[in-house]
């Protein structure tokens, strides 16, 4: 039996995290192949390319990096009368706070990666691929580097591999500690050696038009794990777990005020908030009570405690979905109007002032906007000096309304995703906590009591 350091929690389906804390185990290629890795690269070189695609497709996987696009429709898009050269990219920037996932497959699990992608890169014709780390990771960069050298020693990467023809070269590229390097097309740019400046999609994404303008198949360091998975247990048996349109496991990261934070890899859809937070995760500290949950990564709407979503049924009647009831899968959480995005679930308590939530998170975008485009780039320092006001005790009721109209201007007008990653938090936390934030403005509060630095700047 495998005893693990840090056991599973009994709901856990652990599929991409089988050797994450596993006892005994370390990253080396011989310890994974002595657990049967690299069996399935082996079984994909006996299918055809086109046949990998289709397997991948009829898994139903969805993109773990957060917008849950389907993985096997984003390898079609690839023209086919293509002759360029085809790249494949990995993400692992992993920077949206709250996400703690695939730092631990890099760390722990670096093989199960390599194979995910020299598949990936058979199935799409890609010779060359990247795996793009975060600047916060330099000891995963190492270590994929040296699993990069064993693989190769091993005849899985490089010239011919196992006879077919097919040459690869995989390279680690790190990033400089920018959050839009995240973004595929600011990814993209950092890989040219440019400013990572997000590129303007539609009309043309990636698929067709990425690295030098080559078809590009950027994909999460999770996704692309999964598709060992799927080449070995057949792309109908993987879509068995989850649920209808959100099949798979996925691994849910949970920070904040619960008894028990961390990682949880689950079956899509099977767990719900309640099952998570108080199950899996102990439930809130002691004396303290859930008051809200940020579901997806901090670019995920907020979701109030207790709240009441208006769902509408195939047949267009309605039915009624509570906070606690909502499976954790892509399409619940969209349709209560917040995303499963990323998979960090922060949770914050009775004790969490959503003024100085909302300052946090006005910080975080206002330092990373990467100042290409004037809503977000002005947008999100305008919210940052207004929520700054409002911990400080300094704010006016109409800096709130002022807050909101910002909010909307920046939604929907930008270049890339970020701007309304900046937008929805603030948008979601004055539409659900207004009073509370009225409550904080100097009206109401006549000295600053909450952050006394802040109130004598
Ligand atoms: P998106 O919906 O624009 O695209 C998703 C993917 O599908 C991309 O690879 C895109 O190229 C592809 N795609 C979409 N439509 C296509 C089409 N018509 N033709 C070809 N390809 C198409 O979302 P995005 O901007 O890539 O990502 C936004 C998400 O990223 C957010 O939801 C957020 O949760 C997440 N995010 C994650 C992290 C992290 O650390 N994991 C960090 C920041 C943001
Ligand atoms: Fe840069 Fe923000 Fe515009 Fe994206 S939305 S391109 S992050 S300025």
């Amino acid at each position: 039996m495998i005893s693990y350091t840090k056991q599973p929690h009994e709901r856990e389906y652990r599929l991409i995290f089988k050797n994450i804390d596993r006892e005994g185990w370390d990253p080396s290629i011989d310890t994974y192949m002595s657990d049967g890795g690299y069996d399935d690269l082996k079984k994909a070189f006996t299918m055809a390319p086109k046949d990998i695609t289709e397997e991948v497709k009829k898994s139903g996987l969805r993109g773990r990096g957060g917008a849950g696009f389907p993985t096997g429709m984003k390898w079609t898009f690839i023209p086919p009368n293509n002759t360029k050269p085809i790249y494949l990219i990995c993400n692992g920037d992993e920077s949206e706070p709250g996400t703690f996932k695939d730092r631990y497959i890099v760390h722990q699990d670096p093989h199960q990666l390599i194979e995910g992608m020299i598949i990936s890169c058979f199935a799409v014709g890609a010779h060359t691929a990247y795996i793009y780390l975060r600047e916060e990771f330099p000891q995963a960069a190492l270590i994929v580097e040296n699993a990069i050298e064993e693989a190769r020693a091993k005849g899985f990467i490089g010239k011919n591999i196992f006879g077919s023809g097919f040459d690869l070269e995989i390279f680690v590229h790190r990033g400089a500690g920018a959050y839009i390097c995240g973004e595929e097309t600011g990814l993209i740019e950092s890989l040219e050696g440019k400013r990572p400046y997000p590129r303007i999609k539609p009309p043309y994404f990636p698929a067709a038009l990425g690295l030098y303008m080559c078809p590009t198949i950027v994909n999460n360091v999770e996704s692309l794990c999964h598709v060992k998975h799927i080449v070995r247990m057949g792309g109908d048996e993987y879509a068995k777990l989850g649920v209808a349109r959100n099949t798979g496991t996925r691994i849910l990261c949970v920070s904040g005020d619960v008894k028990k934070p961390g990682y949880f890899e689950v079956e899509v859809g099977k767990v719900t908030m309640r099952e998570l937070l108080y199950d899996m995760c102990g439930g809130p500290k002691d004396g303290r009570e859930i008051k809200a949950v940020i579901p997806g990564g901090s670019s995920s709407k907020i979701l109030k405690a207790n709240e009441v979503f208006k769902l509408r049924n195939p047949d267009g009647s309605e039915r009624e979905l509570n906070f606690w009831d909502i499976p954790m899968d892509f399409d619940s959480l969209a349709a209560c109007g917040s995303m499963a995005g990323s998979g960090g679930v922060i949770v914050l308590d009775d004790t969490r002032k959503m003024s100085w939530v909302l300052n946090n998170l006005n910080a975080f975008y206002a330092h990373e906007s990467c100042g290409q485009c004037t809503p977000c780039r002005e947008g999100s320092t305008w919210m940052r000096k207004i929520s700054d006001r409002l911990v400080a005790g300094k704010a006016t009721p109409e800096d709130i309304e002022t807050l909101e109209s910002v909010a909307y201007q920046i939604d929907g007008r930008t270049i890339c995703a970020f701007g309304e990653a900046s937008s929805w938090p603030v948008e979601a936390i004055i539409a659900k906590f207004r009073d509370e934030l009225l409550a904080d403005t100097h009206e109401n509060i006549p000295t600053a009591i909450t952050n006394p630095e802040a109130a004598e700047q």
